[in-house]
């Protein structure tokens, strides 16, 4: 198949036609392989696959039929031809009902022979030309409908409302989520009018590209509200389809869910506001004390304004906790906290803070009790963000205990964790205000609360630490009676935040 030169077959058992016919065949540019006989002929025409082969009807071993059987069944696109001196319709019908392409009568002249032989050739040659182009239109056939079923995957599979239309208001594609961001009961389908399927909201972006594009102008995109008090908001974008001439064929409209993104904004607004309005309180008072010393309006005596002074010095301590906690969160929401994680020793970092708020425990009477596990193991961990944690669990439990009350702390391990919790005796929670106590600036708000100075911040940084390690914070708490926080933290980093 693969040679330039045609390849042709004869198999004879006469010495001066296989002869005569190589001689012919050989001047015509064709590459001549004789058989000597029947059995030869099988042999050779069974090796490789020939372009045509000539076979003499009457050899003393195989009969030419048989020949010609035996190759046609190895190489089905071999021409084979009957040559013969007994010419008689039945050898003629019984050849070519296996498969012989024509049968030429001996003797014959070499231009006839010639003149079969090519014809012959042209045949096989059409006959593989066909099947290869069939078997090339299938490739691509098969390409093509790969390719768009490739695009219908991706479609398909973007987590976007995705959807053409045409000039007359119909849906040409649109993708699943489409369907599911719109909560349309059916699926929408190509040849829908975009009246019965699309809300009215969408139907005027598209009639407003529709406008815009006259005046050249491609995108129109708006956001929309689909549900009240930012549940779901959608950005919504309309682009025209162009043909190769640039004439607009549809519009392509996208619709994306940015609720998340709204509410992060939201949440941004909110804090920018809450942070603002939690600086200018103290700022404002120790302000109003400065004015009344300034005034002297309690006389010119030092010790008539220590009362102010003093309120003055809380209020400005409290300014920078509060300017120190918003660092704090500032620095780990862009990432520029550095920690060093090493093995810590629990009841070190508890004793540690212990003796940071002696004073202050001392001032409310309290009394303190630390419990930890015989073989608690140290936890992979930065020294200075676990005591914060510790910290600040310990200072709430002050600051929210009650006069001669006690504070214990607990440690043990928990498979491949470790549970430490921190209990007080104080005034406890409600549990409608339990919910919220992990949010930046919430504080609960009653007559027990009302003159404990603090943020609202420190539980939320605690909150945030504690799972950046995967582990997780709860509370447990009776209204007059006392709380208890707990946290668990993995025992080994694994890569936390
Ligand atoms: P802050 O103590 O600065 O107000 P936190 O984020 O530490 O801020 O705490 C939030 C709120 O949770 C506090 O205002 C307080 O009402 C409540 N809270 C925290 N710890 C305790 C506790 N141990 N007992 C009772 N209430 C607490």
């Amino acid at each position: 198949m693969e040679e330039t030169k045609p390849q042709l077959l004869v198999v004879d058992d006469e010495l001066g036609m296989r002869e005569g016919i190589r001689r012919i065949f050989n001047l015509e540019g064709y590459d001549v392989t004789i058989a000597e006989n029947g059995s030869e002929g099988i042999e050779k025409g069974s090796q490789k696959e020939f372009d045509v082969a000539l076979i003499d009807l009457k050899m003393p071993d195989y009969d030419g039929v048989t020949v010609l059987r035996t190759i046609k069944e190895r190489w089905p696109d071999t021409e084979c031809m009957i040559i013969t001196a007994f010419a008689g319709i039945d050898s003629a019908v019984e050849a070519t009902k296996h498969g012989a392409y024509t049968y030429v009568p001996k003797p014959f002249t070499p231009d006839q022979i010639v003149f079969e032989v090519n014809h012959a050739l042209g045949k096989r040659r059409l006959t593989l030309e066909t099947r290869e182009l069939r078997a090339e239109q299938e490739r691509r056939l098969l390409e093509i409908s790969q390719e768009k079923s490739r695009l219908r995957t991706i479609i398909n599979s973007i987590n976007d409302a995705v959807f053409v239309t045409n000039l007359e208001d119909e849906i040409v594609l649109a993708n699943p989520r489409t369907r599911s961001l719109l909560n349309f009961p059916s699926s929408i389908r190509a040849g829908d009018n975009i009246a019965d399927v699309l809300p009215r909201e969408v139907i005027d972006l598209i009639h407003e590209a529709q406008e815009k594009t006259r005046q050249d102008i491609e995108l129109v995109s708006h956001e929309w509200e689909m549900k009240p008090n930012l549940e779901l908001v959608v950005h919504m974008k309309t682009v025209p389809v162009k043909d190769a001439e640039g004439d607009i064929l549809g519009f392509v409209t996208t619709m994306q869910d940015v609720t998340q993104l709204k509410r992060l904004d939201m949440q941004k607004s909110q804090f920018v506001s809450m942070v603002a309005h939690e600086l200018k309180a103290p700022v404002a008072a120790v302000s109003g004390y400065l004015e009344t010393m300034h005034e002297q309006l309690l006389g010119d005596d030092i010790g008539s304004y220590e009362k102010m002074i003093g309120r003055s010095r809380e209020r400005l301590q409290a300014l920078i906790d509060l300017v120190n906690d918003l660092l704090n969160i500032s620095r780990r929401d862009l990432g520029t906290v550095r920690r060093e994680i090493t093995a810590v020793r629990i009841p070190d970092v508890v004793e540690n803070t212990r003796e940071l708020l002696e004073g202050e425990m001392a001032r409310k009477d309290l009394t303190f009790s630390a419990e930890f596990e015989d073989a608690l193991p140290t936890i992979d961990i930065d020294r200075d963000e676990f005591s914060r944690v510790i910290t600040n669990l310990l200072s709430n439990a002050i600051k929210y205990n009650r006069e001669g009350g006690h504070i214990s702390v607990h440690a043990e391990r928990e498979g491949e964790d470790v549970r430490i919790s921190v209990s007080d005796t104080g005034i406890g929670m409600k549990p409608e205000d339990q919910e919220m106590l992990f949010r930046q600036f919430y504080r609960i708000k009653n007559d027990a609360t009302r003159s404990i100075p603090g943020t609202g911040l420190g539980l939320s940084i605690v909150k945030q630490i504690v799972e950046s390690y995967n582990g997780n914070i709860a509370v447990n708490s009776t209204w007059q009676d006392g709380s208890t926080f707990s946290i668990r933290l993995p025992i080994r980093f694994s890569g936390g935040e």
